[in-house]
Protein backbone atom coordinates (compact mmCIF):
# COMPACT_ATOMS: atom_id res chain seq x y z
CA UNK A 1 0.00 0.00 0.00
CA UNK A 2 0.98 3.68 -0.92
CA UNK A 3 1.47 5.77 2.74
CA UNK A 4 0.28 8.52 0.20
CA UNK A 5 -2.92 6.57 0.87
CA UNK A 6 -3.70 5.96 4.66
CA UNK A 7 -5.71 9.42 5.60
CA UNK A 8 -4.30 9.06 9.22
CA UNK A 9 -1.70 11.27 10.41
CA UNK A 10 1.48 10.63 12.93
CA UNK A 11 1.69 13.07 15.79
CA UNK A 12 4.86 13.73 18.16
CA UNK A 13 2.80 15.09 20.93
CA UNK A 14 0.81 12.87 23.50
CA UNK A 15 -2.73 13.14 23.11
CA UNK A 16 -4.60 15.03 26.54
CA UNK A 17 -6.28 12.77 28.88
CA UNK A 18 -4.93 9.89 27.91
CA UNK A 19 -2.20 8.38 30.85
CA UNK A 20 -1.67 5.07 29.19
CA UNK A 21 1.11 4.03 27.15
CA UNK A 22 -0.39 1.73 24.65
CA UNK A 23 -3.10 4.20 23.86
CA UNK A 24 -0.44 6.92 23.62
CA UNK A 25 1.57 5.00 20.97
CA UNK A 26 -1.63 3.58 19.33
CA UNK A 27 -2.91 6.71 18.61
CA UNK A 28 0.50 9.21 17.79
CA UNK A 29 0.95 6.19 15.11
CA UNK A 30 -2.52 6.53 13.78
CA UNK A 31 -3.71 2.61 14.94
CA UNK A 32 -6.41 4.08 16.70
CA UNK A 33 -8.75 6.77 17.41
CA UNK A 34 -9.89 7.21 21.08
CA UNK A 35 -13.81 7.92 20.41
CA UNK A 36 -14.23 8.56 24.41
CA UNK A 37 -12.66 6.97 27.12
CA UNK A 38 -12.52 3.11 26.88
CA UNK A 39 -13.43 3.81 23.57
CA UNK A 40 -11.71 3.29 19.92
CA UNK A 41 -11.99 2.62 16.44
CA UNK A 42 -9.89 1.04 14.62
CA UNK A 43 -7.79 2.52 11.96
CA UNK A 44 -6.41 0.99 8.60
CA UNK A 45 -3.16 0.40 10.24
CA UNK A 46 -4.63 -0.66 12.99
CA UNK A 47 -7.67 -2.62 11.96
CA UNK A 48 -4.70 -4.92 10.16
CA UNK A 49 -3.14 -5.53 13.15
CA UNK A 50 -6.56 -6.70 15.03
CA UNK A 51 -7.04 -8.78 11.51
CA UNK A 52 -3.86 -10.65 12.28
CA UNK A 53 -4.29 -11.13 15.70
CA UNK A 54 -7.71 -12.87 15.01
CA UNK A 55 -6.25 -14.78 12.04
CA UNK A 56 -3.80 -16.71 14.46
CA UNK A 57 -6.60 -16.81 17.30
CA UNK A 58 -8.68 -18.41 14.75
CA UNK A 59 -6.06 -20.68 12.95
CA UNK A 60 -5.70 -22.27 16.53
CA UNK A 61 -9.34 -22.49 17.23
CA UNK A 62 -10.07 -24.30 14.56
CA UNK A 63 -6.80 -26.85 14.70
CA UNK A 64 -8.88 -27.55 17.89
CA UNK A 65 -12.18 -28.21 16.32
CA UNK A 66 -14.14 -25.22 16.80
CA UNK A 67 -16.24 -23.54 13.86
CA UNK A 68 -16.64 -19.92 13.85
CA UNK A 69 -19.98 -18.18 14.20
CA UNK A 70 -21.68 -14.64 15.40
CA UNK A 71 -23.86 -14.20 18.35
CA UNK A 72 -25.92 -10.88 18.35
CA UNK A 73 -25.03 -8.21 20.49
CA UNK A 74 -28.73 -7.52 21.47
CA UNK A 75 -29.32 -9.79 24.09
CA UNK A 76 -32.94 -10.89 25.42
CA UNK A 77 -33.44 -10.22 29.51
CA UNK A 78 -35.06 -13.34 30.22
CA UNK A 79 -32.50 -15.52 29.52
CA UNK A 80 -30.19 -13.87 31.81
CA UNK A 81 -32.80 -13.91 34.40
CA UNK A 82 -33.06 -18.00 33.94
CA UNK A 83 -28.96 -17.89 35.45
CA UNK A 84 -29.73 -14.44 37.96
CA UNK A 85 -27.18 -12.48 36.01
CA UNK A 86 -29.41 -9.79 34.95
CA UNK A 87 -29.57 -8.36 37.96
CA UNK A 88 -26.75 -9.59 39.65
CA UNK A 89 -24.67 -7.26 41.99
CA UNK A 90 -21.83 -8.75 40.92
CA UNK A 91 -22.19 -7.86 36.96
CA UNK A 92 -21.70 -4.71 37.36
CA UNK A 93 -21.16 -3.95 34.20
CA UNK A 94 -24.20 -4.54 31.96
CA UNK A 95 -25.39 -1.83 29.50
CA UNK A 96 -29.15 -1.87 29.22
CA UNK A 97 -31.80 -0.43 27.03
CA UNK A 98 -35.42 -0.58 25.96
CA UNK A 99 -37.56 -1.65 23.05
CA UNK A 100 -40.05 1.22 21.54
CA UNK A 101 -42.54 -1.04 23.60
CA UNK A 102 -40.63 -0.89 26.85
CA UNK A 103 -39.32 -4.04 26.71
CA UNK A 104 -35.64 -3.89 28.33
CA UNK A 105 -32.47 -5.91 26.46
CA UNK A 106 -28.92 -5.68 27.48
CA UNK A 107 -26.15 -5.53 25.35
CA UNK A 108 -23.47 -8.45 25.32
CA UNK A 109 -20.92 -8.45 27.88
CA UNK A 110 -20.37 -12.48 27.54
CA UNK A 111 -22.30 -15.01 25.37
CA UNK A 112 -22.29 -18.50 27.62
CA UNK A 113 -26.28 -17.96 28.69
CA UNK A 114 -27.42 -16.99 25.20
CA UNK A 115 -24.89 -19.56 23.37
CA UNK A 116 -26.06 -22.08 25.74
CA UNK A 117 -30.08 -21.34 24.99
CA UNK A 118 -29.03 -21.44 21.30
CA UNK A 119 -27.22 -24.93 21.44
CA UNK A 120 -29.99 -26.44 23.82
CA UNK A 121 -32.38 -25.97 20.21
CA UNK A 122 -29.66 -28.29 18.42
CA UNK A 123 -28.88 -31.07 20.58
CA UNK A 124 -30.84 -34.11 21.43
CA UNK A 125 -28.31 -37.09 20.92
CA UNK A 126 -24.62 -38.10 22.37
CA UNK A 127 -24.07 -38.30 18.31
CA UNK A 128 -24.19 -34.35 17.98
CA UNK A 129 -21.14 -33.88 20.90
CA UNK A 130 -18.67 -32.08 21.17
CA UNK A 131 -20.19 -29.26 20.24
CA UNK A 132 -16.95 -26.62 19.80
CA UNK A 133 -18.05 -23.11 18.50
CA UNK A 134 -16.45 -19.85 18.76
CA UNK A 135 -16.60 -16.40 17.22
CA UNK A 136 -15.09 -12.79 17.33
CA UNK A 137 -17.50 -10.19 18.93
CA UNK A 138 -17.18 -6.65 19.91
CA UNK A 139 -18.27 -6.78 23.69
CA UNK A 140 -20.12 -3.92 25.55
CA UNK A 141 -19.29 -3.61 29.10
CA UNK A 142 -19.80 -0.55 31.33
CA UNK A 143 -16.22 -0.62 33.07
CA UNK A 144 -15.52 2.07 36.04
CA UNK A 145 -12.90 2.09 35.02
CA UNK A 146 -10.92 2.86 31.70
CA UNK A 147 -7.55 4.20 32.51
CA UNK A 148 -5.57 1.49 30.10
CA UNK A 149 -6.23 2.62 26.95
CA UNK A 150 -7.07 -0.64 24.27
CA UNK A 151 -6.37 -3.18 27.15
CA UNK A 152 -9.43 -1.88 28.93
CA UNK A 153 -12.07 -0.91 27.13
CA UNK A 154 -15.79 0.13 27.22
CA UNK A 155 -16.33 -1.79 23.84
CA UNK A 156 -13.45 -4.24 23.10
CA UNK A 157 -12.61 -7.18 20.51
CA UNK A 158 -12.99 -10.72 22.02
CA UNK A 159 -12.47 -13.84 20.85
CA UNK A 160 -15.22 -16.42 22.97
CA UNK A 161 -15.04 -20.14 22.12
CA UNK A 162 -17.44 -22.15 23.91
CA UNK A 163 -17.34 -26.13 24.47
CA UNK A 164 -20.23 -28.68 25.08
CA UNK A 165 -19.04 -31.83 25.54
CA UNK A 166 -20.77 -35.48 27.12
CA UNK A 167 -19.21 -36.22 30.04
CA UNK A 168 -16.38 -34.44 32.57
CA UNK A 169 -13.60 -36.74 30.34
CA UNK A 170 -14.31 -35.59 27.40
CA UNK A 171 -14.69 -32.13 29.25
CA UNK A 172 -11.53 -31.95 30.82
CA UNK A 173 -9.43 -33.34 27.10
CA UNK A 174 -10.77 -30.51 25.34
CA UNK A 175 -10.32 -28.01 28.16
CA UNK A 176 -6.46 -29.20 28.09
CA UNK A 177 -6.22 -29.31 24.23
CA UNK A 178 -7.76 -25.71 24.72
CA UNK A 179 -5.29 -24.82 26.98
CA UNK A 180 -2.27 -25.77 24.37
CA UNK A 181 -3.79 -24.41 21.83
CA UNK A 182 -3.68 -21.13 23.76
CA UNK A 183 0.18 -21.77 24.55
CA UNK A 184 0.09 -22.09 20.93
CA UNK A 185 -1.47 -18.84 20.03
CA UNK A 186 0.29 -16.43 22.55
CA UNK A 187 3.69 -17.65 21.17
CA UNK A 188 2.76 -17.11 17.76
CA UNK A 189 1.09 -13.27 18.64
CA UNK A 190 5.44 -13.14 20.25
CA UNK A 191 4.37 -13.07 23.96
CA UNK A 192 5.09 -17.32 24.47
CA UNK A 193 8.36 -15.85 26.86
CA UNK A 194 6.07 -14.01 28.74
CA UNK A 195 2.64 -15.30 29.00
CA UNK A 196 2.36 -18.17 31.53
CA UNK A 197 -0.83 -20.21 32.53
CA UNK A 198 -1.97 -19.30 35.84
CA UNK A 199 -4.12 -20.63 38.26
CA UNK A 200 -6.80 -18.11 38.95
CA UNK A 201 -10.80 -18.20 41.04
CA UNK A 202 -13.74 -19.48 39.47
CA UNK A 203 -13.56 -22.33 38.25
CA UNK A 204 -16.66 -25.15 39.35
CA UNK A 205 -17.34 -28.86 40.04
CA UNK A 206 -14.23 -31.39 39.74
CA UNK A 207 -11.43 -28.38 39.19
CA UNK A 208 -10.39 -26.12 41.54
CA UNK A 209 -9.43 -23.38 39.75
CA UNK A 210 -9.66 -21.54 36.17
CA UNK A 211 -7.03 -20.68 34.25
CA UNK A 212 -5.58 -17.51 33.08
CA UNK A 213 -3.20 -16.50 30.72
CA UNK A 214 -1.11 -13.94 32.11
CA UNK A 215 1.78 -11.78 30.28
CA UNK A 216 4.38 -10.14 32.37
CA UNK A 217 3.23 -6.29 31.76
CA UNK A 218 3.89 -3.33 33.70
CA UNK A 219 0.30 -2.05 32.70
CA UNK A 220 -1.39 -4.73 33.49
CA UNK A 221 -4.15 -5.08 36.41
CA UNK A 222 -3.28 -8.09 38.10
CA UNK A 223 -0.60 -9.80 40.27
CA UNK A 224 0.52 -12.54 39.63
CA UNK A 225 3.15 -15.20 41.27
CA UNK A 226 4.88 -16.84 38.93
CA UNK A 227 7.42 -19.83 39.20
CA UNK A 228 9.77 -19.23 36.29
CA UNK A 229 11.31 -22.70 36.12
CA UNK A 230 8.32 -24.64 35.70
CA UNK A 231 6.54 -21.56 33.86
CA UNK A 232 3.36 -21.36 35.89
CA UNK A 233 1.43 -18.91 37.88
CA UNK A 234 -0.77 -18.45 40.38
CA UNK A 235 -3.21 -15.25 40.75
CA UNK A 236 -2.92 -13.12 44.23
CA UNK A 237 -6.54 -13.73 44.59
CA UNK A 238 -6.02 -17.70 45.12
CA UNK A 239 -2.21 -17.20 46.33
CA UNK A 240 -3.24 -19.47 49.89
CA UNK A 241 -1.49 -22.29 51.89
CA UNK A 242 -4.62 -24.33 50.56
CA UNK A 243 -3.61 -23.25 46.60
CA UNK A 244 -0.20 -24.02 47.34
CA UNK A 245 -0.74 -27.56 49.08
CA UNK A 246 -3.85 -28.61 46.17
CA UNK A 247 -1.19 -27.70 43.34
CA UNK A 248 2.23 -29.20 45.53
CA UNK A 249 4.08 -26.23 45.51
CA UNK A 250 5.90 -24.13 48.39
CA UNK A 251 5.44 -20.35 49.24
CA UNK A 252 9.39 -19.74 47.95
CA UNK A 253 9.58 -21.38 44.87
CA UNK A 254 6.99 -18.19 43.54
CA UNK A 255 7.83 -14.37 42.88
CA UNK A 256 5.05 -11.55 42.48
CA UNK A 257 5.05 -9.78 39.34
CA UNK A 258 2.66 -7.51 37.67
CA UNK A 259 0.63 -8.69 34.90
CA UNK A 260 -2.50 -8.72 32.03
CA UNK A 261 -5.21 -10.94 31.56
CA UNK A 262 -4.81 -11.88 27.49
CA UNK A 263 -6.93 -14.87 27.91
CA UNK A 264 -8.64 -17.22 30.37
CA UNK A 265 -10.90 -20.73 30.30
CA UNK A 266 -13.13 -21.43 32.71
CA UNK A 267 -15.23 -24.70 33.47
CA UNK A 268 -18.99 -24.66 34.11
CA UNK A 269 -20.04 -27.87 34.41
CA UNK A 270 -23.74 -28.67 33.80
CA UNK A 271 -24.72 -25.47 35.76
CA UNK A 272 -26.12 -23.80 32.51
CA UNK A 273 -26.72 -26.65 30.41
CA UNK A 274 -29.09 -27.58 32.71
CA UNK A 275 -30.71 -24.43 33.36
CA UNK A 276 -31.39 -23.66 29.59
CA UNK A 277 -32.68 -27.66 28.53
CA UNK A 278 -29.00 -28.58 26.95
CA UNK A 279 -29.19 -32.38 27.33
CA UNK A 280 -28.91 -35.20 24.74
CA UNK A 281 -29.95 -38.61 25.32
CA UNK A 282 -26.73 -40.83 26.21
CA UNK A 283 -25.63 -44.55 24.29
CA UNK A 284 -28.18 -45.95 26.79
CA UNK A 285 -31.05 -43.43 25.67
CA UNK A 286 -30.96 -41.97 29.51
CA UNK A 287 -31.23 -37.79 29.34
CA UNK A 288 -27.92 -36.04 30.70
CA UNK A 289 -26.52 -32.40 30.34
CA UNK A 290 -23.87 -31.44 28.52
CA UNK A 291 -20.87 -30.11 30.08
CA UNK A 292 -19.85 -26.31 29.40
CA UNK A 293 -16.52 -24.90 28.93
CA UNK A 294 -15.93 -21.53 27.90
CA UNK A 295 -12.53 -20.02 26.51
CA UNK A 296 -11.63 -15.80 26.19
CA UNK A 297 -9.08 -13.92 24.36
CA UNK A 298 -8.93 -10.46 24.74
CA UNK A 299 -7.84 -9.59 21.00
CA UNK A 300 -8.28 -5.84 21.41
CA UNK A 301 -6.40 -6.21 24.72
CA UNK A 302 -3.83 -8.66 23.15
CA UNK A 303 -3.13 -5.38 20.73
CA UNK A 304 -2.50 -3.10 23.65
CA UNK A 305 -0.31 -5.33 24.96
CA UNK A 306 2.20 -5.89 22.59
CA UNK A 307 2.29 -2.46 22.34
CA UNK A 308 3.11 -1.97 25.97
CA UNK A 309 6.13 -4.55 25.41
CA UNK A 310 7.43 -4.14 22.10
CA UNK A 311 7.66 -0.61 22.00
CA UNK A 312 11.15 1.68 22.86
CA UNK A 313 11.12 5.60 23.10
CA UNK A 314 10.81 5.96 19.35
CA UNK A 315 7.43 3.84 18.81
CA UNK A 316 5.96 0.15 18.51
CA UNK A 317 8.49 -2.53 17.71
CA UNK A 318 6.16 -5.05 16.37
CA UNK A 319 6.28 -8.21 16.42
CA UNK A 320 6.36 -10.15 12.52
CA UNK A 321 3.41 -12.02 13.08
CA UNK A 322 1.16 -8.99 13.95
CA UNK A 323 2.65 -6.56 12.13
CA UNK A 324 0.58 -4.20 9.82
CA UNK A 325 2.86 -4.58 7.29
CA UNK A 326 6.24 -6.52 7.30
CA UNK A 327 8.15 -4.30 4.94
CA UNK A 328 8.39 -0.36 4.91
CA UNK A 329 9.66 1.45 2.18
CA UNK A 330 11.03 5.10 2.40
CA UNK A 331 11.85 6.84 -1.02
CA UNK A 332 14.31 9.79 0.21
CA UNK A 333 14.66 11.40 -3.16
CA UNK A 334 14.55 8.46 -5.53
CA UNK A 335 10.93 7.99 -6.11
CA UNK A 336 11.87 5.82 -9.61
CA UNK A 337 13.48 3.55 -7.85
CA UNK A 338 11.30 3.19 -5.07
CA UNK A 339 8.26 2.44 -6.68
CA UNK A 340 10.03 -0.08 -8.86
CA UNK A 341 11.15 -1.85 -5.57
CA UNK A 342 7.74 -1.33 -4.56
CA UNK A 343 6.10 -2.87 -7.03
CA UNK A 344 8.56 -6.05 -7.51
CA UNK A 345 7.61 -6.51 -3.85
CA UNK A 346 3.94 -6.54 -4.01
CA UNK A 347 4.68 -9.11 -7.53
CA UNK A 348 6.37 -11.37 -5.02
CA UNK A 349 3.59 -11.28 -2.46
CA UNK A 350 5.18 -9.53 0.69
CA UNK A 351 3.40 -7.48 2.54
CA UNK A 352 4.97 -3.66 2.07
CA UNK A 353 4.10 -0.06 2.96
CA UNK A 354 5.70 2.40 0.88
CA UNK A 355 6.20 6.17 1.95
CA UNK A 356 6.20 7.90 -1.23
CA UNK A 357 4.70 11.13 0.76
CA UNK A 358 6.47 13.97 -0.65
CA UNK A 359 7.77 15.54 3.10
CA UNK A 360 11.13 15.52 4.87
CA UNK A 361 13.75 12.35 5.16
CA UNK A 362 13.76 13.27 9.20
CA UNK A 363 9.74 13.23 9.35
CA UNK A 364 9.55 9.54 7.43
CA UNK A 365 12.04 8.52 9.42
CA UNK A 366 10.75 8.92 12.87
CA UNK A 367 7.12 7.90 11.18
CA UNK A 368 8.79 4.51 10.42
CA UNK A 369 9.94 4.11 13.67
CA UNK A 370 6.94 5.03 15.46
CA UNK A 371 4.54 2.95 13.55
CA UNK A 372 7.11 0.12 13.73
CA UNK A 373 6.80 -2.37 10.68
CA UNK A 374 9.69 -4.94 11.29
CA UNK A 375 11.95 -4.26 8.29
CA UNK A 376 12.94 -0.70 6.94
CA UNK A 377 13.87 -0.59 3.14
CA UNK A 378 15.34 3.00 2.32
CA UNK A 379 15.71 4.21 -1.26
CA UNK A 380 18.00 6.93 -1.31
CA UNK A 381 21.22 8.11 -3.51
CA UNK A 382 23.83 7.18 -0.63
CA UNK A 383 22.13 3.53 -0.63
CA UNK A 384 22.54 2.92 -4.36
CA UNK A 385 26.45 4.99 -4.07
CA UNK A 386 27.12 2.14 -1.58
CA UNK A 387 25.90 -1.09 -3.65
CA UNK A 388 21.90 -0.79 -3.15
CA UNK A 389 19.64 -0.26 -0.70
CA UNK A 390 19.80 0.46 3.63
CA UNK A 391 17.79 -2.14 5.15
CA UNK A 392 17.18 -1.86 8.71
CA UNK A 393 15.02 -4.18 10.88
CA UNK A 394 13.02 -2.29 13.47
CA UNK A 395 14.49 -3.88 16.86
CA UNK A 396 18.44 -2.99 15.86
CA UNK A 397 19.90 -0.01 15.52
CA UNK A 398 22.52 -1.30 12.57
CA UNK A 399 21.82 -1.10 9.29
CA UNK A 400 23.06 -3.19 6.29
CA UNK A 401 23.28 -1.95 2.47
CA UNK A 402 22.01 -4.72 0.19
CA UNK A 403 21.87 -5.13 -3.49
CA UNK A 404 18.26 -5.91 -4.76
CA UNK A 405 18.49 -9.99 -5.15
CA UNK A 406 19.38 -10.70 -1.79
CA UNK A 407 16.95 -7.91 0.28
CA UNK A 408 14.24 -9.97 -1.87
CA UNK A 409 15.65 -13.59 -0.99
CA UNK A 410 15.73 -12.62 2.59
CA UNK A 411 12.45 -10.91 2.72
CA UNK A 412 10.83 -13.96 1.28
CA UNK A 413 12.59 -16.45 3.27
CA UNK A 414 12.35 -14.02 6.07
CA UNK A 415 16.00 -15.01 7.26
CA UNK A 416 17.71 -11.84 7.74
CA UNK A 417 20.34 -12.73 10.89
P1 LIG B 1 -10.81 -8.81 33.67
O1 LIG B 1 -10.47 -9.72 34.83
O2 LIG B 1 -9.63 -8.20 33.02
O3 LIG B 1 -11.90 -7.82 33.98
P2 LIG B 1 -12.64 -10.82 32.83
O4 LIG B 1 -12.17 -11.85 33.77
O5 LIG B 1 -13.89 -10.08 33.09
O6 LIG B 1 -11.44 -9.75 32.56
P3 LIG B 1 -13.67 -12.34 30.58
O7 LIG B 1 -15.04 -11.86 30.77
O8 LIG B 1 -13.44 -13.76 30.81
O9 LIG B 1 -12.65 -11.43 31.37
O10 LIG B 1 -13.16 -11.95 29.13
C1 LIG B 1 -12.24 -12.73 28.38
C2 LIG B 1 -11.03 -11.88 28.01
O11 LIG B 1 -11.41 -10.64 27.44
C3 LIG B 1 -10.18 -11.49 29.20
O12 LIG B 1 -9.26 -12.52 29.51
C4 LIG B 1 -9.48 -10.24 28.71
O13 LIG B 1 -8.33 -10.57 27.97
C5 LIG B 1 -10.49 -9.61 27.80
N1 LIG B 1 -11.21 -8.50 28.44
C6 LIG B 1 -12.08 -8.55 29.48
N2 LIG B 1 -12.57 -7.35 29.77
C7 LIG B 1 -11.98 -6.48 28.89
C8 LIG B 1 -12.10 -5.07 28.65
N3 LIG B 1 -12.92 -4.31 29.38
N4 LIG B 1 -11.36 -4.54 27.65
C9 LIG B 1 -10.54 -5.30 26.89
N5 LIG B 1 -10.41 -6.63 27.06
C10 LIG B 1 -11.12 -7.21 28.04
MG1 LIG C 1 -10.54 -11.93 35.07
Amino acid sequence: MKQSLLFTKTSKDTPKDEVSKNAILLMRAGFVHKEMAGVYSYLPLGHRVIQNIKKIVAEEMEAIGSVELLMSSLQEKVVWEKTNRWDDEQVDIWFKSKLQNGTEIGFGWSHEEPITAMVAKHLSSYKDLPILVHQFQNKLRNEVRAKSGVMRGREFIMKDMYSYAANEKDHMDFYEAATQAYTKVFTRLGLGDITYVTSASGGVFTNKFSHEFQTLCEAGEDTIYVHDSKKLAINEEVFTDETLSALGEVRESFNPRTAAEVGNIFTFGTDKTEVFGARFKNTDGVEEYAYLGSYGIGISRVMGVIAEVCSDDKGIIWPESVAPFQVHILSLGSDTEATELYTEMKKAGIDVLFDDRDIGAGSKLADADLIGIPYRVIVSKKAFDAGGYEVKKRIDSQSHVLNKDTLMSILISKKYD
